[in-house]
């Protein structure tokens, strides 16, 4: 899933409109898993790789594929989640708890880059047949539940939310989607 969806979903499932001090715990867990991959593009850019290069080949190298690994395994987060839990730390706990949904919006989602969810444990990769953005695997309909799935999000979040800042952000994101959707994935497909 593309990151703005992470946070919008898991903003929507984790968040309480009387409990606003969580907002950006569950925020930094919907990004702390992408974060490696913004640090990997902003390198490969800075490197002067090419666009196409950086997708197909670099992204796969062990190294980075390690590095992603981390961030994306679920045993970590589920160790992270029991220990700030236990010790009542419960902002550290909630940021846990939403790397944890991340991983598992990502989980059906990912086919040629399936994250290593099970890392340190297991290096099997769940390879999903559908991708959320690949259209050789069915992203039509990959990303087709991505953007529902955001939408009915954004419906719960924009009764939530109470600054016209965040409701703004929120529409603009949606817009983008709906645009996105159709240029990549329906108009060629029409
Ligand atoms: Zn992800």
């Amino acid at each position: 899933m593309n990151t703005p969806s992470h946070s919008i979903l898991n903003l929507a499932i984790l968040g309480r409109a009387q409990q606003p001090m969580m907002t950006w715990p569950i925020l930094m867990g919907s990004w702390l898993p992408d974060a490696a991959l913004f640090g990997f593009y902003g390198w490969a850019k800075l490197a002067n790789i090419p666009e196409a290069t950086i997708w197909r080949e670099t992204y796969y190298e062990p190294i980075w594929q390690d590095i992603f690994a981390v961030g994306n395994s679920i045993p970590l987060a589920l160790i992270g989640l029991g220990v700030f839990a236990w010790q009542q730390r419960l902002r550290i706990a909630v940021m846990f708890a939403s790397m944890l949904l991340h991983h598992l919006e990502d989980l059906p989602l990912h086919h040629d880059d399936a994250h290593r969810h099970f890392w340190p444990l297991s290096d099997y990769r769940f390879v999903s047949p559908i991708s959320y953005w690949d259209s050789n695997h069915w992203a039509i309909y990959g990303a087709f539940a991505e953007l529902v799935l955001t939408l009915l999000a954004t419906a719960i979040l924009l009764r939530r939310v109470q600054s016209s800042w965040g409701k703004g952000l929120l529409i603009i994101i949606n817009v983008i989607y709906v645009f996105g959707y159709y240029s990549f994935y329906l108009r060629s497909n029409l």
